[in-house]
């Protein structure tokens, strides 16, 4: 009678009487072919069963967007270069993969029904679909850190309208995230970012304004594309991320600051009012977040292991120096002003950056650039608050022809 009774609750136990299985989380990915698309890939791969995939959207390469789009079975690929169709389309000849080209076939990738969208198209072009998904209420992960410097005031509101939720997919603004958990945010006294201090940590200013693009791209640390690599060597990157986290968290800025730490362990760390000081800490493989954003609130393997500390033997840090590093102290003067000033920084940058990598300038020009631009334009009354994202983006053009006009 007892072992019936056991056989039958394992009989039970293969097939849950009227429990249907957990349904599979629909994903979409902007930014499928880049290097946050890569790991997403990763990710779901390593976690069978938890997640599909509707919809992939890319910039110009229209046959990666293809292969990834066939790796994760996604029903719907987007290529936002209309020159690319070509590619993609051949490259998705029976798969039964749905092709579209155009910045509103991206915009249609994000709005496709979906539970999680991951917004990682790098620079300003990926403002228009994040929004797009923002104000429909889809959930959010943001690994574009642009969309929130170029409109954040807007971004913000929209989703508090809507109800969407918003996960941070930066790795500091994660960790951030997880130290926040459901602790009060007026108790926090300083929230701090972390900068690995990139390539250049150590070298003198004159050194670093003639460094070339294989040294700036030398990152000793992370894995990423090329912008956010060339922004992570002038410490641009960290005042991009602190502009993000003000717009994010709310904190004003003297209420958010950055310190150096080489070994990028500590990712994020939040002091309370009492004093107490919580960190964030993982593996510098972006697989972490991502793995947290995409299972949210639950938790999945990422393929990374913890931080072994008593390896590592030791964690250092170190205050960042505005002297060498000009780039992020033009960003906490931008964070300070407000208005339009971080949207025209980023895309001064955005320019800058990309002239930087077609060797056009030296990288010590990049910050004298975007300095150039922001004073023009606060010296012609253009850094208004940006209202809506076409106010932010008319604000993100006229920035880039200041800038172009400078390189010219
Ligand atoms: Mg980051």
């Amino acid at each position: 009678m007892v072992s019936a009774i056991k056989q039958a609750d394992r009989a039970s136990a293969r097939v849950p009487s009227g429990a249907a299985p957990a349904p599979l989380r629909r994903l979409t990915i902007l930014g499928a072919t880049g290097s946050i698309g890569g790991s997403c890939a990763q990710v779901i791969a390593a976690a069978p069963g938890k997640f599909s995939v509707v919809s992939v959207a890319g910039g110009r390469d229209g046959a990666a967007l293809a292969r990834r789009a066939i790796e994760l079975k996604a029903e719907f690929a987007a290529v936002a270069d209309p020159a690319s169709y070509a590619d993609l389309k051949s490259g998705l000849a029976g798969s039964g993969v749905e092709a579209a080209a155009g910045p509103e076939a991206v915009c249609e990738a994000a709005l496709r029904e979906a539970d999680l969208v991951v917004s990682a198209i790098v620079g300003a072009a990926g403002l228009e679909p994040t929004f797009a998904a923002v104000a429909a209420g889809r959930t959010v992960a943001l690994a574009n850190k642009e969309t929130l410097v170029c409109a954040g005031s807007v971004v913000m509101a929209t989703a508090a309208r809507a109800g969407t939720v918003l996960l941070p997919m930066d790795s500091e603004h994660n960790a951030l995230f997880q130290a926040i958990g459901s602790r009060d945010p007026d108790t926090i006294a300083m929230m701090t970012i972390t900068a690995s201090g990139g390539p250049f940590r150590d070298w003198s200013a004159d050194r670093i304004a003639a460094a070339t693009r294989e040294q700036a791209l030398a990152h000793p640390n992370w894995v990423m594309g090329p912008k956010v690599t060339i922004d992570s060597a002038g410490l641009m990157n960290k005042g991009l991320e602190l502009i993000e986290a003000h717009f994010l968290f709310g904190l004003p800025p003297d209420r958010l600051d950055v310190v150096v730490h080489p070994q990028s362990i500590v990712h994020g760390m939040i002091a309370f009012a009492d004093g107490s000081l919580i960190a964030g800490m993982a593996s510098p493989d972006m697989r972490t977040p991502i793995a947290h954003c995409l299972a949210y609130p639950e938790r999945i393997a990422s393929g990374v292991s913890p931080p072994d500390l008593a390896a590592l033997g030791r964690l250092t840090f170190e205050r960042a120096d505005l002297g060498r590093f000009p780039a992020l102290g033009l960003a906490i003067d931008a964070l300070r002003a407000g208005r339009g000033a971080p949207t025209a920084l980023n895309a001064a940058n955005e320019i800058a950056v990309a002239a930087f990598l077609d060797r056009r300038i030296g990288f010590g020009d990049i910050a004298r650039l975007v300095e150039r631009a922001v004073s023009m334009m606060e010296a012609a009354g253009e850094l208004m608050t940006p209202g809506s994202v076409a106010q932010a983006l008319a604000i993100h053009h006229i920035a880039g022809e200041r800038t172009r006009s400078l390189l010219a």
